[in-house]
């Protein structure tokens, strides 16, 4: 399913950049355990041509990074295909964003992706700048073209038209009376925002660990108490914040190419970041179960 296109709609327009795609120079294998299941899995990321974007082999299986392939989000970003998931894949879809990578074959042993300790690092490491090239063709990228928003009960995403990418995320650790803000314009350094891990409140962590979620980060992450404060030590100022624009951001490019917009959300998380990319897309899943907390100006 190698160059599969995104669907164009009203609410994208496609522009081609005077950038080179860019791609692994050769294949990069990796080992850790799921970021939720906490099994052993391995991973090998390596070279793929241009157009193709970003395509996960799993099974025999080969899975575009596509919002046509979301699973429904429990507590991450995974794909799907013929009953076959892939889970946990925001961290190296952010990771790609972040050096600009545009087509990478991914390789899955195992049905997750290592998690490294809940940050980007291991895929920011991955995917350091002496390891990738330029191809022989030019990047496409998708600007927003017209607002949209979706979300209810306090938690919304919006996407305004913009000449460049920003990103504005406010995380607030209601009911306590604290909120963390991070606004991120497309020169700022997101390779220093990604050292931000993922975090969990401190009432929800009996849940998520009896629901099997976490395994693979419970010594790593970041566990907030019902005051908002942190329980173990914050590598930044707003490190919760800043791993949610992380997770937005690799969310993001389940629109199959790099946006261009502004970006601005409220308590999101993956699952309303979902439904923004199926919406800008024009994927009509969306609107037949939620579209009710979907709008447009
Ligand atoms: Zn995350």
């Amino acid at each position: 399913m190698a160059g599969f296109e995104t669907n164009p709609t009203a609410n994208l327009r496609e522009v081609i950049t005077p950038y080179r795609q860019r791609t692994l120079t050769r294949t990069i294998h990796m080992e850790g355990k799921g970021l939720h299941g906490g099994d052993p899995v391995g991973v090998s990321l390596g070279p793929a041509q241009a157009g193709t974007g970003i395509t996960f082999f799993y099974d025999g299986l080969s899975v575009p990074a596509h919002a046509a392939f979301l699973a429904p989000a429990l507590r991450s970003t995974s794909l799907q295909r013929d009953g076959k998931t892939i889970e946990t894949v925001e961290h190296l879809l952010s990771a790609c964003w972040i050096r600009k990578v545009d087509n990478l074959v991914v390789q899955v042993e195992g049905g997750e992706l290592p998690a490294g300790d809940g940050s980007l690092g291991v895929w920011l490491h991955a995917l350091s700048d002496e390891r990738i090239g330029e191809l022989h063709a030019f990047r496409k990228v998708v600007f927003v073209a017209r607002s949209l928003w979706v979300g209810e009960g306090g938690r919304y995403v919006f996407a305004f038209p913009a000449p460049s990418f920003s990103v504005h995320y406010l995380l607030d650790f209601f009911p306590a009376p604290r909120v963390e803000y991070f606004g991120m314009d497309e020169s700022d350094d997101y390779a220093e925002l990604g050292r931000a891990r993922t975090f969990a409140f401190q009432r929800e962590i009996e849940g998520i660990l009896s629901g099997g979620f976490g395994q693979g980060v419970r010594e790593s992450a970041i566990i907030f108490g019902e005051d908002g404060r942190a329980l173990s030590h914050l590598r930044m100022e707003g490190e919760g914040c800043a791993h949610k624009i992380l997770d937005l951001v690799g969310d993001l490019m389940l629109v199959g190419k790099r946006l261009v917009g502004q970006f601005v959300a409220i308590r999101s998380g993956h699952e309303l970041n979902h439904l923004l990319v199926k919406k800008l897309i024009g994927y009509d899943d969306y609107n037949q179960s939620e579209g009710r907390i979907t709008g447009e100006y």
